[in-house]
């Protein structure tokens, strides 16, 4: 399998070499060349088997070629098994025909455990491979820190730094990221927001000279095609439970920079019958205004109860746009330097035909409290605030009733335990077993100024290289 640039003007790579790379060499997103793509009769053929097994048929097409069958097969078994729920990502009834998926039983309790314990296997298995060093450097506000940190720990050949804002994320989150130690792990606090770390992690990306001698930075953010890859599976999985594929089902799914969601648009292109997506946004609504007026535009970042959709631009938006564009990397050029000028709007056939399968809807923090405390009368069920966004999305937004409705969750409601208690629900969540000595554990991390010079000193002086 090729994968090729949503620009149209970088060379093409293969699964090993797209692994190892963060934006093209033409600031575009990395996609297949074509997509697999199944029947019904073998989709179907896939049902009762483990998350494992399945994931292995609907991830291999992808890795052809680059890893060998039985390494993937052995990778993704020892991902899965490291799940607390035999069944890797449940299913919780809420109504007739309404569910939500529970994507939260990984080692950081965020759905993003999915694709990164994958990733770190992958990565241990090309590096190791081709003899080569790389160091991860990555930013983030909360959730990917820790399970990109959880999910390469320990790989031999990776040196991870993460940059999270000082003093600005929620404990359970800091500490998921500082109490895990090793030789190669660096959690660095910055004096600064997340734009700040976010910035200094793009400014290395594009000159990374001050790393020394063949080492090269791996992106650990949903730019990387394997994180989306994985992604796909799950979709695969709420169908076939559901009784899918000879039944079509609907999805709503807590959206900030579009990993998850274009995940589901890819099992969709790849033959599973899904009827409806639901773009669920919080007031960072980019998408949800585009959905809507066709204005690509972005605007103020807020800070909500949803941090981890806290977002102004949707990175992964680009490689849906391409599609949308039949795969015409210059015309998409074209979309984004309009958008990079302030505001895009795309032809009104094309916008059309984007709204065919999504809808989208964005929720304040108030409804979200709300939806927290009315899901949680219905069924004693305690929602995370971006699944609670997902869940009051799909009810607003679902056009049949006769087709299940599936929200994906998201988040362990212990992470966000701010919206929890601000819904007035009148218990706090908990958590789980496997975790319930966090608070005890003890933390590592550096503290640096917001200062790139800084920051990349530090890098170079704490690489294994
Ligand atoms: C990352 C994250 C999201 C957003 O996912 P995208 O793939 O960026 O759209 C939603 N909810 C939670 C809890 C997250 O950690």
């Amino acid at each position: 399998m090729k994968y090729i640039s949503t620009r149209g003007n970088a060379e093409a790579l293969t699964f090993e070499d797209v692994l190892l790379t963060g934006l093209a060499s033409d600031g575009g997103l990395y996609v297949p060349e074509s997509l697999p793509r199944f029947t019904l009769e073998e989709i179907e053929s896939w049902r009762g088997l483990s998350y494992a097994k399945l994931a292995f048929n609907v991830m291999y097409p992808f890795v052809e070629g680059s890893i060998p069958e039985d390494e993937f097969r052995t990778m993704i078994e020892d991902t899965y098994a490291g799940f607390a729920h035999n069944a890797v990502a449940p299913l919780t009834q809420l109504d007739a025909n309404e569910w939500v998926m529970e994507l939260f039983h990984g080692p950081t309790l965020a759905f993003k455990d999915f694709a990164l314990q994958l990733l770190g296997r992958l990565l241990d298995y090309v590096l190791t491979k081709r003899n080569q060093r790389a160091v991860i450097l990555g930013a983030t506000s909360g959730d990917t820190g820790s399970a990109a940190i959880e999910g390469c720990r320990r790989c031999k050949n990776v040196d991870i730094f993460i940059l999270h804002p000082y003093q600005r994320v929620s404990d359970v989150q800091r500490k998921q990221m500082t109490t895990i130690t090793g030789d190669n792990i660096h959690n660095i606090a910055v004096k600064g927001n997340f734009d700040d770390c976010q910035s200094m992690v793009k400014a290395s990306f594009n000159d990374q000279s001050f790393l020394s001698g063949k080492t090269s930075l791996v992106a650990v953010n949903s730019i990387n095609w394997a994180r989306i890859m994985a992604q796909i599976v799950y979709y695969f999985s709420a169908s076939l439970a559901l009784g899918g594929p000879h039944r079509s089902i609907s999805f709503s799914v807590p959206t900030g920079n579009f990993g998850d969601i274009f995940a589901g648009y890819l099992a969709r292109n790849m033959g599973l019958p899904i009827n409806q997506l639901v773009i669920a946004t919080n007031r960072n609504d980019i998408l949800h205004r585009f959905m809507s007026q066709n204005r690509y535009e972005v605007e103020a970042l807020e800070h909500t109860l949803s941090p981890s959709m806290d977002i102004m631009v949707s990175s992964n938006f680009e490689r849906l746009l391409f599609d949308l564009y039949g795969r015409d990397g210059q015309a998409l050029q074209g979309v984004m330097d309009a958008f990079k000028q302030g505001s895009a709007s795309i032809d009104d056939h094309r916008w059309k035909n984007a709204r065919v399968l999504f809808d989208s809807y964005t929720v304040d923090d108030e409804q979200t409290c709300a939806t927290i405390k009315q899901v949680f009368e219905e069924t004693e069920e305690l929602l995370d605030p971006h699944t609670a966004i997902g869940v009051k999305s799909a009810r607003e937004c679902r056009r049949d009733a006769q087709v299940p409705m599936v929200t994906l969750g998201t988040a362990h409601p212990v992470k966000f335990p701010e919206a929890v208690e601000k819904s007035g629900v009148g218990v706090a969540p908990e958590l789980p077993h496997h975790m319930a000595d966090l608070f005890d554990r003890e933390e590592r991390y550096t503290v640096l100024e917001n200062d790139l010079a800084a920051v990349q000193a530090f890098v170079q002086e704490n690489m294994n290289a």
